[in-house]
Formats: C-alpha cells, structure tokens, sequence
C-alpha cells in the first residue's frame, strides 16, 4: 500500500489537483448537459413528461453547481498551499479521504458530526 508521508508532499498534491481538474471539466460538461432538455409533444402527457425531466434537471444543476464550486475551491486550496486542513477544526484532512474523495473539506470527525446534525 502507498503511504503518504506528508500532506504537502508536492508529487500527492499535483496528482491531486489533476484529477480535480479532470474532475471539474467532466463536471462542466454534465453542467452543460442538464441545461439542454428533450423536446416533447404538446400532449397533457407529454407536457408533465417534459416539466418532470425539468424539474429533475434543476436538481441535478443545483447539485452539480455545488459539486462545481467544491472543485474549484479545493483547486484554490491547493494553489494557496491550504489543501488537506480541515475547514472546522483546522486539523489535517485523512490522506485516504482525500485521495478517495479530493474534493473533501472537512477531515472524517468533523464530517460525521455535520451528517448527524442534519
Ligand atoms: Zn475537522
């Protein structure tokens, strides 16, 4: 298994920044996406049809523009050299958490606590 030794390790966060970079671009496109919507008939049915794959659609754009601003947020971290510090507590952020989800913001104690609040 790979170890990290150190969260300002420069190989961990270059690879890091590329796959949010990656990550961010296929998100874009989905983003794009979900704007274009299929055109229906003009039918009762088919008008719900329609306003229901709207209204999914706006989910799915609010969820991705969060995911979006996440992205880019850990992006501006790692240029800043504030990658890896959790925004509650400040303590640095599991390396297995962030390679498993590198847009995480919060280390595992502080995200579980949020969870449970809600
Ligand atoms: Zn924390």
């Amino acid at each position: 298994m790979e170890v990290i030794k150190n969260l300002t390790d420069a190989l961990f966060l270059r690879k890091q920044k590329h796959a949010l970079e990656k990550e961010l671009v296929r998100l874009e496109e989905q983003y794009c996406l979900t704007k274009e919507h299929p055109e229906y008939g003009s039918s009762d049915d088919e008008n719900a049809q329609e306003v229901e794959v709207i209204q999914e659609n706006l989910g799915l754009q609010r969820n991705l523009k969060n995911i979006i601003k996440d992205t880019k947020a850990a992006i501006k971290k790692i240029e800043k050299e504030k990658y890896g510090i959790c925004d509650i507590c400040r303590g640095p952020i599991e390396p297995g958490r962030l390679k498993a989800f590198p847009v995480a913001s919060m280390c595992v104690t502080c995200a579980n606590k949020k969870f449970r609040k809600r």
